[in-house]
């Protein structure tokens, strides 16, 4: 095999195919080499939460842009995504109150349907929830999840249908580079030749950039999310919540179903070919205590089932997108995360720089790679400090 494209993707996650959608709809033949099969690491394994709330006013951006796909997803991509809206509340500790109301107020200005609600009001709207250590919360009425694996499969196919190539079960093993310039990869499955190649690839990333001879901070992050069978006293369906008080994310799911993850305890560090069939012992005792003081008629509920899953982090827990090492290289990867719910918007913008030499949908320059060595780490305008204990 030795096929050629205009640009590679090395990694078939929720990123890889977003980008390849982007560039196909550019009227560019991307290839997405993957090693596994399509969603198969963080992607597949995500919880899929889709909201704005953040504490840098470009991730809300970028999350504010995307959400407009998932929202218009048959129409603007094709195909399903799973959103399902269920409103999010995002709940913080009182002495991040003044930061919260100034990052709504930048969401508001931004057009996020966005508001600060009293404790009273959580409770209006979920009335399954203690929220006695609550005066405020944010509220995003439109706000949900998705389903990561059909929001992947959906841009890969409706990239394919605009003559995007997909290669599973193929291993990236070299780069190639001509005189400081990239022509093509070598894989498990033959060598494919193109003038661009982007590192998609997750965990994997800091593997990819040493085939270039970079160094790219990017660690690995695991993380354990579990799903309960709610019991019938509690069919009703709640929101989905980020709960930085009890360091805990949950939301609904079909079936009756409510998927619980933790921030803190997420191990760094590790192979990312680790088990993460099930989750690490102990999580699932951790978040069924922790989501029983917030809801505690699930202390009726079932465990359904467990897992894990590895994703790349970087220093300022925020992606690295752009250029690097020989020309035609870029990078598309650090997602520390949370890179699940901001893809659309990021795989615009990739390709944008990829084919037009600049991002135009939104300024993604202070991403750049370069900030780490520039000591111009990345930090909330109103900063919550670090998500990820
Ligand atoms: C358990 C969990 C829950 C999460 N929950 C959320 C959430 O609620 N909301 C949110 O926004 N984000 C969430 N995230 C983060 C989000 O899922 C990730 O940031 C996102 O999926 C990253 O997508 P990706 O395409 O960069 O990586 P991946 O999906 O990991 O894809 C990278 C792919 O590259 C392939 N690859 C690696 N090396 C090679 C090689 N040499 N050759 C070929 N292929 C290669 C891998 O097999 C992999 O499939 C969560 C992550 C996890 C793990």
């Amino acid at each position: 095999m030795n096929e050629t494209a205009d640009v590679i993707i090395i990694g078939g996650g929720v990123q890889g195919a977003s980008l390849a959608f982007h560039l196909a709809e550019k009227g560019v033949k991307p290839m997405v080499l993957e090693r596994r099969f399509l969603a198969a690491e963080a992607t597949g394994r995500s919880s899929g939460l889709v909201r704005m709330h953040y504490d840098l006013e470009l991730d809300s951006r970028l999350a504010w842009v995307s959400f407009q796909y998932f929202r218009d997803w048959r129409e603007r991509v094709g195909g399903e995504s799973g959103f399902t809206r269920t409103g999010f509340l995002q709940f913080i500790s009182s002495r991040y109150y003044e930061q919260m109301k100034a990052n709504v107020a930048m969401h508001q200005r931004i057009g996020i349907p966005s508001l600060i609600v009293t404790g009273d009001d959580v409770r209006r709207l979920a009335p399954m929830m203690v929220v006695d250590d609550i005066e405020i919360a944010a509220y995003e009425p439109e706000s949900g999840y998705a389903d990561p694996s059909a929001t992947t499969q959906s841009f890969m196919d409706a990239a394919r249908r605009r003559d995007a190539v997909l290669h599973q079960d193929c291993l990236v093993t070299a780069v190639v580079t001509q005189s400081g310039k990239v022509t093509g990869v070598k894989t498990s499955k033959g060598a494919f030749n193109a003038p661009v190649v982007v590192n998609a690839a997750g965990a994997w990333a800091a593997d990819v950039g040493r085939m270039v001879g970079l160094e790219l901070p990017v660690n690995t992050w695991e993380h354990d999310t579990m799903f309960i069978r709610r019991p019938t006293s509690l069919s009703m369906m709640h929101p989905t919540v980020i709960d930085d008080i009890l360091s805990m994310y949950f939301r609904p799911e079909t079936g009756g179903l409510t998927l619980v993850g933790l921030e803190d305890n997420n191990p760094l560090g590790e192979s990312p070919e680790g088990y993460i069939e099930r989750a690490r012992r102990g999580f699932t005792e951790r978040a069924i205590d922790r989501i029983c003081r917030r809801i505690p008629g699930l202390d009726q509920g079932t465990l359904h089932s467990d897992h894990g899953g590895y994703d790349g982090i970087t220093p300022d827990e925020r992606a690295i997108l752009g250029k690097a090492g020989p020309e035609g290289f870029y990078l598309q990867c650090g997602f520390s995360g949370t890179g699940f719910k901001t893809a659309p918007a990021i795989g615009a913008c990739m390709a944008e720089l990829i084919v037009d030499g600049a991002a135009s949908t939104l300024d993604i320059t202070p991403f750049d790679y370069k900030r780490f060595g520039e000591g111009k780490l990345l930090t909330g305008e109103q900063s919550y400090d670090s998500a990820w204990h």
